[in-house]
């Protein structure tokens, strides 16, 4: 058995890949641009008069991100 798999890796034959149209891939764009904008915001501007979480819970989370990233913290 082994060697029946082995021997059709190297038929030589070429796999052409499989097409995905623009209509399926517009959802995982837009989640993906959410979510990256989400993740932004928690990084970059939860803090002081623009947070929404109160605490400091979010920010110290995230504070080692936020020095990385260059945002302007304390
Ligand atoms: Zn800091």
């Amino acid at each position: 058995m082994s060697q029946s798999l082995s021997s059709n890796s190297h038929s030589g034959s070429i796999v052409a890949p499989v097409a995905i149209p623009i209509s399926a891939l517009v959802p995982w764009a837009i989640f993906t641009i959410v979510l990256s904008l989400l993740l932004l915001y928690f990084v970059g501007a939860e803090q002081g008069a623009t947070s929404l979480i109160s605490g400091h819970e979010v920010h110290e989370f995230v504070h080692d991100g936020r020095h990385l990233l260059g945002f302007p913290c304390h």
